[in-house]
């Protein structure tokens, strides 16, 4: 595991965008922290890494938004879910194990169904503008890029 120290809201963009541009089909990015912690803030420099051009807004309402990057980018945020079921009715597997890039907030919800390969994100408020973004990635490509952003940021 590997911990990084954002300052402000750009150098979490610039981790975001980074990391973005090192992902590819099947990676699952599993995102932890409380509100307001910058889970959301994240994904949008992720998905700006990955080629996405439009801009990335919370589905908190609709559990998934599916944006096209130089991949599909499925942007879950599982915070208000009741149980699996409605993940299930979503076909959730056709994500998570398909063609695109799955980020997803509030992962620890639904962790029963996180797939074992995953890049696992916790993002804590420090203090007012700063964060401890801590990543650990359970394979060895997860565990490479893990040590790239480190060098890089
Ligand atoms: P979450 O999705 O975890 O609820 P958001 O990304 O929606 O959080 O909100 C994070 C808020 O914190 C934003 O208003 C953002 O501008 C602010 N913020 C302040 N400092 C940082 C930082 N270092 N990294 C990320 N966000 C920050
Ligand atoms: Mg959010």
């Amino acid at each position: 595991m590997i911990k990084l120290t954002s300052h402000d809201p750009q150098e979490t963009d610039q981790i975001g965008y980074k990391l973005g541009t090192m992902l590819q089909e099947g990676d699952v990015v599993c995102l932890t922290g409380d509100l307001g912690a910058g889970k959301t803030t994240l994904t949008q420099a992720i998905a700006r890494g990955l080629g996405v051009k439009e801009d990335v807004t919370s589905p908190t309402f609709a559990l998934i938004h599916e944006y096209r990057g130089r991949v599909p980018v499925y942007h879950f945020d599982v915070y208000r879910i009741g149980n699996i079921e409605e993940l299930e009715d979503l076909g959730y597997e056709e994500y998570f194990y398909g063609q695109g890039v799955c980020i997803i907030e509030w992962a620890s919800q639904i962790r029963e169904v996180i797939p074992k390969e995953h890049l696992w994100i916790y993002i804590q408020r420090t203090e007012e503008d700063h964060r401890e973004i801590r990543l650990e990635g359970t394979t060895a490509r997860f565990h490479g890029i893990v040590e790239e952003l480190n060098h890089l940021c």
